[in-house]
């Protein structure tokens, strides 16, 4: 069910978009309606240690909530988002929401667990974005290291120098700065040595069909050890299967994210799920 109401969100979006200006003002119209009326949420998966298999963190993936049309993925009215500004507002409460969140987590002793939050490039072109994370983090009291902003290389790319600079002060205030979907945009390397990023996360375009000999093998295991040559920590997303964990455990990979371990879920049930892992004595 849940497939068959996110192809047809897709074709209601797709369509609207090929047609008229009407039409896509009118989506923009209910993006800015959504978020008066509270219609996103924020679903969070997993993130964990490949040595120790417990959980680290979270990423933050939106969602919206649509009255008629259910739960919307990301992927159906980010683009629309950006296009008409909407991101930036939107953004501001994924941001505020997902320190909240972690915020409540910190208080139930997960102070070293870090939340995990994407950025677009649009909201990288405005040039608050220090301030407002920095604001976020002292309204919740939050530190920093419990922050992770995710970018993907492309929205780096749209202005060096202007990124390197906006995103060297995010890194001052103490929080981490992630690559998304490494290997799928076209970053030189000497950019990637300048990023001040601490994290890199494969695409899982590559993890997909990961096994040994594959050239996504090779892939895999070169970006590993360019990126700990880098000094970054190596995350795997779409990890589905025992074999893809294994296999990316044994070459390195720091820590891992995909159905496997755990879906994007509602609050409530990331809270299930995370309660299950046993502390140590
Ligand atoms: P992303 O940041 O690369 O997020 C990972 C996507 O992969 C998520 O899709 C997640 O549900 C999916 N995924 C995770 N594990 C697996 C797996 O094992 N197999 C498969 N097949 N998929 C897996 P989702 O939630 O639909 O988000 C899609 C994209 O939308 C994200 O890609 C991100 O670029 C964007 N996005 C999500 N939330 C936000 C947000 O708050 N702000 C912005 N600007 N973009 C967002
Ligand atoms: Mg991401
Ligand atoms: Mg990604
Ligand atoms: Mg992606």
């Amino acid at each position: 069910h849940a497939k068959a109401a996110g192809r047809n969100a897709y074709r209601f979006f797709e369509t609207s978009m090929n047609t008229n200006v009407h039409n896509q003002l009118q989506i923009m119209q209910d993006l800015r309606l959504a978020l008066e009326r509270k219609e996103f949420r924020l679903h969070y998966q997993a993130k964990y240690d490949a040595a120790n298999r417990r959980v680290i963190g979270a990423e933050a993936l939106l969602r919206w909530q649509h009255p008629e049309r259910g739960l919307i993925a990301p992927d159906h009215f980010i683009a629309l988002a950006e296009k008409s500004g909407m991101i930036v507002p939107i953004g501001e409460w994924v941001l505020n929401e997902a320190c909240r969140q972690m915020r409540t987590w910190y208080d139930a002793g997960r102070t070293e667990w870090k939340v995990s939050v994407n950025l677009s490039a649009v909201q990288f072109a405005h040039d608050n974005l220090v301030e407002l994370v920095k604001a976020t983090l002292e309204r919740h009291r939050l530190p920093a290291r419990c922050l992770i902003l995710e970018v993907t290389e492309s929205t780096a790319m749209q202005d060096v120098e202007t990124s390197l600079s906006i995103l060297n002060r995010l890194a001052g205030l103490g929080i981490d700065i992630s690559i998304d979907d490494f290997g799928t945009g076209y970053s030189s390397l000497l950019y990637l040595k300048r990023m001040p990023a601490r994290e890199l996360k494969i695409d899982r375009g590559f993890i997909r069909d990961l096994a040994d000999g594959t050239d996504d093998a090779a892939i895999v295991s070169a970006i590993i050890a360019l990126g700990h040559s880098l000094d970054l920590h190596i995350v795997a997303e779409g990890v589905e299967t025992e074999k893809q964990q294994d296999f990316l455990t044994e070459l390195g990979c720091n820590s891992l994210q995909g159905f496997l371990l755990g879906r994007p879920m509602a609050p409530e049930q990331f809270q299930a799920l995370t309660t299950m892992q046993v502390d140590p004595a």
